[in-house]
């Protein structure tokens, strides 16, 4: 699940890592009373204003704005508050802007220079093991980093028997550049955000930039943090912080029927049971000339109402011109699920585009006469290569 920055400060805060102040706000006169309630807390005299989407790259996109006085603050809240924010990460549509940050501004001058580093907290699945990553390179695209100069980013893997030790946290703070107040702080702050990683089952956690101020205090800048939905039964706090309005309508209409479901852009609908099928299907369908429409997982336990639930939501994308149903009968049987597109079908009335239908395994040939014999106009495959030729003559 994703979450809004503010949210993730949140979390980082309760687990001790040091954030700005801020205070999230949906309007322009609660951003301008966020700002003043801050200058009050912190005595800070400039804030930033920030747009709360689920996409990086906000401040290329002007959704990150530097107000030094009350009023800048009332002009920037208002030109990003319902503005259609379009950075390298949200495509070309953009995403609206609901909520804005506002939040203490920690990049003041002072005696040593400010510095904006790097680190993140994540799985590193080839060993297994949680690294953390981190560079003096923070601020910009830490993908350029590390695709022109790797050797500036530094990994510390940690063993799962030991959690980080505290020689490792000092170390990274010195591979940083730091010295003096500053390794201290960040040697705390390192340990503060692998134990939030930990206990907030993070699948992923970045800082960027991870801001070294002119007085050597350690600040998370910016906080990115993903977690992992098979253990949000553990957090109900976190479940709430889910903000619908980020997501694709399709694909929460999909959750709820525990569909495995992500929207794409092309023109043949699929239904699949396995991922490593669905994939398989989606190149099948670019193969034969389509492209899909979507990635579709039914999963295991595929009925007549996920069936029918899962062509529901395929038929709400206008650029669909033709469905396949590719499922492999294993547990659940070919017959089964035949009747269940049959009868997920009558039920729907008429259906506009064709459906090409691909059973295999347990019962398939039952399944393929049930399909045949509904005089409905759907299309029985029963190799791929059949199901390729038929979703060809259809787009
Ligand atoms: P992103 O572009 O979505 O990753 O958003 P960030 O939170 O990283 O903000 C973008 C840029 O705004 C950062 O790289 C900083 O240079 C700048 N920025 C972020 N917070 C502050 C702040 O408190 N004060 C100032 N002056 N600049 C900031
Ligand atoms: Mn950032």
């Amino acid at each position: 699940m994703n979450i809004h920055e503010y949210q993730a400060k949140e979390i980082l805060a309760s687990f001790g890592v040091s954030v700005p102040v801020g205070i999230v706000a949906e309007n322009v006169k609660k951003a301008e009373e966020a700002a003043s309630e801050l200058q009050q807390k912190s005595g800070t005299t400039a804030w930033v204003v920030k747009a709360q989407i689920h996409a990086g790259g906000r401040g290329k996109g002007g959704g990150v704005k530097l107000a030094r006085n009350l009023g800048e603050v009332t002009t920037h809240a208002g030109n990003i508050l319902g503005m259609q924010l379009v950075t390298p990460q949200t495509g070309p549509q953009g995403k609206k802007v609901n909520k804005v940050l506002v939040q203490q501004d920690i990049y003041y001058p002072g005696e040593s220079p400010i510095r904006e580093l790097y680190m993140s907290v994540l799985l590193n699945r080839s060993t297994g093991r949680n690294i953390i990553m981190y560079s003096t390179e923070g601020g910009m695209d830490i993908e350029a980093v590390a695709e022109k100069t790797p050797n500036l980013i530094f990994r510390e893997e940690i063993n799962p028997a030991t959690g980080l030790l505290s020689f490792q946290a000092r170390k990274i703070a010195f591979n940083l550049g730091l010295s003096g107040k500053a390794v201290k702080e960040m040697t705390r702050f390192v340990t503060a955000l692998y134990s939030a990683y930990m206990a907030s089952d993070a699948s992923l956690i970045e800082i960027n930039p991870l801001l070294k101020t002119s007085d050597n205090l350690i600040f998370a800048a910016d906080a990115k943090i993903n977690l992992d939905d098979n253990a949000l039964f553990r957090h109900p706090e976190y479940e709430q912080m889910r903000d619908l309005s980020e997501e694709d309508p399709t694909e929460t209409e999909a959750s709820k029927f525990n569909l495995n479901f992500v929207k794409l852009n092309g023109n043949v609908g699929c239904m699949v049971n396995g991922a490593g099928l669905a994939m398989a299907t989606m190149d099948i369908i670019k193969l034969s000339g389509g492209e899909p429409a979507n990635f579709l997982d039914v999963g295991g336990t595929a009925n007549a109402k996920t069936v029918e639930a899962g062509f529901r939501i395929i038929l709400k994308d206008s650029n669909v011109k033709a469905i396949l149903i590719n499922i492999f009968g294993g547990i659940v049987r070919c017959d089964r699920v035949a009747q269940g597109v049959v009868d997920a079908y009558r039920s729907m009335g008429t259906i506009h585009v064709p459906v090409i239908v691909r059973l295999q395994g347990t019962n398939a040939q039952e399944a393929k006469i049930l399909i045949d014999n509904s005089g409905l106009e759907v299309f029985s495959a029963v190799s791929l290569q059949d199901a390729a030729d038929l979703v060809r003559k259809c787009v």
